[in-house]
């Protein structure tokens, strides 16, 4: 992809200083925005083939899984621990609550360490990421949000990063939803460059070779080196890719279909508690859409959300500051306190 965009500054927005809503039980059937969307206007037949082919590929290749000889307990336990260390600090505390909602501030060099994180997860660069959830957030299941399950539930859960949609992939969807990020020149060049794949590939060959060297050095033979890597490269890296995307994917899909609302969002956002669970906190998404600068997605003691756990903790020990509280929490304070500065942070 070329872009050629002319970069100013990012906006600034002001601080959110909205009413307090408390939270409330909304009874069902819950209004929805409509019953059936078309498809978004920008969106072409042309088949996009740098999404199409790493997707099947990836799914492919997680076939190998059912292979026996390619089991191990440690590369079943590396599938579950990557889920959680890379969906939920790759992309989960990264591109979306750090980069897509500004939620709290971090020192670059341990902003790259979790983009990093990231792109071993092949979710696409961080300004294209960014765009595109930006824009779910300004065109919620309205006819240009480039995902929503009105269109119809496959769409929404991967059919539409299979065919060009323009609103999202041109230069000014760049320029209007990722300014700030594409300001970075390292960013622009994981936008411009196949920069992310090489970074993946480079990751599953590491697996390998962690995995061939554990077993040569347990067992002493080739042979037994050669089964944990493939089992370390298949569990651990191409099976946790594939449910990484799943689980990412079932925000857009089953968040916006099943589960309870808590806000009246405008949209058909829910708090869905199982894509909660595999998501580290994101299945919480009306919550979410209800006051999406927040870096929590908590709004009752019951909405386990791991990743705010982490993010505290980073606070604790001086490595995150600048942390968004939630609304009510902000609102609170704003009224106990005389007007103070708050951290420049994305409504969207
Ligand atoms: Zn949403
Ligand atoms: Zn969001």
């Amino acid at each position: 992809m070329s872009l050629s965009v002319e970069l100013s500054p990012p906006p600034i927005t002001a601080p959110e200083l909205l009413p307090v809503r408390e939270p409330i039980a909304i009874p069902l059937p819950v209004k929805i925005v409509k019953q059936h969307l078309p498809y978004p206007k920008q969106v072409s037949r042309r088949i996009l083939w740098r999404y199409a082919v790493p997707l099947f590929v990836g799914h492919a290749a997680a076939m190998f899984v059912f292979v026996p000889w390619l089991f191990s307990w440690s590369g079943a336990a590396l599938l579950w621990v990557g889920v959680f260390f890379y969906g939920g600090i790759g992309i989960n505390l990264c591109y979306h609550r750090l980069l897509t909602h500004r939620g709290f501030r971090c020192p670059l060099w341990l902003e790259r360490i979790f983009v990093f994180v990231a792109l071993c997860c092949l979710e696409d660069a961080p300004a294209s990421w960014v765009a595109t959830h930006r824009q779910h957030h300004n065109e919620s299941d309205h006819e240009d949000d480039p995902h929503s399950p009105l269109v119809n539930f496959l769409w929404s859960h991967l059919g539409w990063l299979l065919v060009d949609n323009t609103s999202i992939r041109n230069t000014s969807a760049f320029d209007r939803y990722a300014r700030d990020v594409l300001r970075d020149p390292f960013y622009m060049k994981l936008q411009r460059s196949l920069l992310p794949v090489w970074i993946y590939l480079a990751h599953a060959l590491l697996y390998y070779a962690a995995g061939f060297t554990v077993g040569y050095l347990v067992s002493g033979t080739v042979m037994a080196g050669v089964q944990l890597g493939l089992s370390w490269l298949v569990w651990g890296c191409l099976v946790r890719t594939v449910a990484v995307w799943h689980i990412s994917w079932s925000v857009n899909s089953l968040s916006h279909v099943f589960g309870y609302k808590t806000y009246d969002t405008g949209d058909n956002s829910r708090n869905n508690w199982l894509v909660a669970l595999l998501s580290s906190g994101e299945g919480w998404h009306n919550n979410h859409h209800e006051d999406p600068a927040s870096a929590t997605t908590r709004h009752r003691w019951w909405e386990f959300d791991l990743i705010f756990i982490l993010i505290e903790l980073l606070e604790r020990v001086g490595l995150v500051t600048h942390v968004v509280r939630p609304r009510l929490e902000r609102n609170k304070n704003s009224t106990r306190h005389a007007p103070r500065e708050e951290p420049a942070s994305h409504g969207v």
